[in-house]
C-alpha cells in the first residue's frame, strides 16, 4: 500500500473517534442529565487524549515524507495537504504547554464567571497574566513553524492563508466608512416604530416554528436535528448534523434567527463531499466560510423581504391569537434590521457587528505580538469604543473587555471570522444575482436553485481548494468588501 493510502486510511481511524467525540459533545450540551457531567468529563477526556495518541504516532513522520515522494492526482494532493496540515497543527506543541495552558485557561475561566458580575478587573488581570503568556509561548512556537509573524500564525488555525497585513487592509476601509454609517442609519430609524413582542410564545410552538423554516431552507431532517441548550451551536458529523437553539417564552425572535443562522452552518455540513467523508479534505474550509454559511441564511436571506415575508406568515399559523401587527411583515423587518450601539458584541446587531470585531481583532494582534501589555487593556478597549461606536468604557470592564468567555482560555485568533464571513456572504450573494433571480426563488418558497448554487460553489467543495481559490472559482474574484459595503448601504441606508 502507498504511504498515501496509509495516511488516509488513518484519517479515516481518526474520524471515528471525532464522530463519537462531537456526539458525546452534543448530548452532554442537550440531553444529559446534570448528574453525570462528572463522568462524561472524564470520558471525554481519555478520548481526546486516545485521538491525540493517534494524531501523533511516531510512524507518521515516515508516511509524509514518503507521501510527498509519490505521484498523486490533484485531488489527492489537496488531501495530502489537508491531512498534514491537521497533523503539524496536533505535533507542534509540546504536551507541557498545553497542559498548563489548559490550566491556566479552565482557572481564568472559571474565576471569570464571577468576577464578570463584580466587574473584578484585578482579581481577573491577574489570572489572565498567565494565560497571555503561555498564549505568546504557543504563538512563538507556531510563528517559528510557519514562518508567520506570532499573531498570524494564531489566525492561521482558524483561516489559513489569511494574515493581518490583509486584514489591516480590509479592516482599515471598514474604519473609514461604518462608524458614519452607523450614524446615518439611526438618523433613518429614528421615525420608525416596531412592536417588541411581549408575552408568552410557548417553547412547543417556537420549536414548530423554527421546523417549518428549516423545511424551507431544506434542512434534511434525515441527517440531522433540532435541539435545545444554553448556548446555541451547530454540532455532530456530515451524515448526523445537531443544531441547538434557546428559547425565551417571552419573545421568539431571537430563537427563530438563531435557528437559521444554526440551519446555514448545517446546510454546509451536510452538504460536505461524500466521497472526501472522514478525511480532512472533506471538512469545511475554514472558520470564515463556515461562519460565511451560517450569515448568508441569517442576514443575506433571512433578512430580505421576501424570507421576511415567510417568517410572518408562518410566525401567524404558529402563534395564532397574538397581535396581527407584531406578526405583521412590516414590523419583523423592522425588529430585524434594528439598529442599535450597544457595548456587547453578541447583541450587536448587523450594521453594529463589525466595529465590535475590529476593536477586538487590533487588541489581540497587538496583545499576542508583543506590542502591548495586558494591563493596558481596558484602556486600549475603552479608546476604541469611543472611536468606533461613540461609547465610554472606563471603569466598566464587565461589558467591556470581560465580556466575553472567548479570551479566558486564551482562544486568540479567530475574531476575524466572524466579519469574514460576513464579507463572503455578501460576495457571494452578489455573485449568485447574476445568475439566479434570488429574491424570485424565496417568494416562490422553493428555494432550490440557491442551494443548487452554494452545493455547486461552496459546500461541495470541501477543503479541496485553498480560501482565495474557493472565493475565486465561486465569484470570479478573491474577497472583495466592496461587496459588503453595498449590502449595508442597500439595507440601512
Ligand atoms: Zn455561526
Amino acid at each position: 500500500m502507498t504511504a498515501f493510502k496509509q495516511l488516509q486510511q488513518h484519517a479515516k481511524q481518526i474520524s471515528h473517534f471525532n464522530h463519537l467525540a462531537a456526539i458525546c459533545g452534543w448530548d452532554q450540551a442537550a440531553m444529559m442529565p446534570a448528574g453525570g457531567n462528572q463522568a462524561r468529563s472524564e470520558a471525554m477526556a481519555a478520548l481526546s487524549v486516545h485521538i491525540h495518541q493517534l494524531q501523533t504516532q511516531p510512524q507518521l513522520t515516515e508516511w509524509y515524507a514518503q507521501a510527498e515522494t509519490e505521484t498523486l492526482t490533484d485531488t489527492d494532493s489537496a488531501a495530502l495537504r489537508e491531512m498534514k496540515r491537521q497533523w503539524q497543527q496536533a505535533t507542534i506543541l509540546p504536551e507541557a504547554l498545553v497542559q498548563a495552558k489548559s490550566l491556566a485557561g479552565s482557572k481564568c475561566e472559571h474565576a471569570w464567571r464571577t468576577q464578570r458580575g463584580s466587574n473584578d478587573w484585578h482579581g481577573y488581570e491577574k489570572n489572565w497574566a498567565e494565560v497571555v503568556k503561555l498564549s505568546r509561548e504557543e504563538a512563538q512556537i507556531r510563528a517559528e513553524a510557519t514562518g508567520l509573524s506570532c499573531y498570524d500564525a494564531m489566525l492561521d488555525i482558524y483561516e489559513p492563508g489569511v494574515t493581518s497585513t490583509s486584514l489591516d487592509t480590509l479592516f482599515g476601509d471598514v474604519k473609514q466608512w461604518l462608524p458614519q454609517m452607523i450614524n446615518s442609519a439611526l438618523e433613518k430609524q429614528q421615525q420608525q416604530r416596531c412592536i417588541e413582542p411581549s408575552g408568552v410564545f410557548p417553547a412547543a410552538q417556537q420549536k414548530a416554528l423554527g421546523q417549518s423554516i428549516m423545511q424551507l431552507l431544506q434542512f434534511d431532517f434525515n441527517h440531522g436535528r433540532l435541539d435545545e441548550s444554553v448556548h446555541p451551536f451547530c454540532g455532530g458529523v456530515p451524515q448526523d448534523v445537531r443544531i441547538t437553539t434557546r428559547y425565551s417564552e417571552s419573545e421568539f425572535v431571537q430563537s427563530l434567527m438563531g435557528i437559521v443562522h444554526e440551519t446555514g452552518h448545517a446546510r454546509y455540513e451536510q452538504g460536505l463531499p461524500k466521497l472526501l467523508a472522514g478525511q480532512p479534505a472533506g471538512e469545511a474550509r475554514s472558520m470564515g466560510i463556515h461562519e460565511s454559511q451560517s450569515l448568508f441564511f441569517e442576514m443575506q436571506l433571512g433578512r430580505s423581504a421576501p424570507f421576511i415575508e415567510h417568517l410572518a406568515n408562518n410566525a401567524h399559523q404558529h402563534f395564532s391569537g397574538q397581535d396581527s401587527k407584531l406578526l405583521s411583515a412590516d414590523n419583523f423587518q423592522a425588529l430585524y434590521t434594528k439598529v442599535e450601539r450597544g457595548f456587547i458584541r453578541v447583541d450587536a446587531d448587523e450594521l453594529t457587528y463589525p466595529a465590535h470585531v475590529i476593536l477586538r481583532y487590533e487588541i489581540e494582534r497587538d496583545l499576542i505580538n508583543g506590542a502591548v501589555d495586558h494591563k493596558d487593556i481596558p484602556e486600549l478597549w475603552d479608546s476604541k469604543m469611543q472611536q468606533y461606536l461613540g461609547l465610554s468604557t472606563a471603569g466598566n470592564f464587565k461589558d467591556g473587555c470581560m465580556q466575553d468567555i472567548h479570551w479566558t482560555d486564551g482562544a486568540f485568533g479567530y475574531f476575524p471570522s466572524y466579519t469574514l464571513g460576513a464579507m463572503y456572504a455578501a460576495q457571494f450573494m452578489a455573485a449568485m444575482q447574476q445568475t439566479i433571480d434570488v429574491d424570485a426563488a424565496v417568494r416562490s418558497g422553493d428555494l432550490t436553485p440557491i442551494f443548487v448554487w452554494l452545493e455547486q460553489h461552496i459546500w461541495s467543495k470541501g477543503s479541496l481548494l485553498t480560501t482565495d481559490q474557493l472565493v475565486k472559482q465561486a465569484t470570479g474574484e478573491t474577497l472583495n468588501a466592496n461587496h459588503f459595503k453595498a449590502h449595508l448601504a442597500a439595507r440601512y441606508l
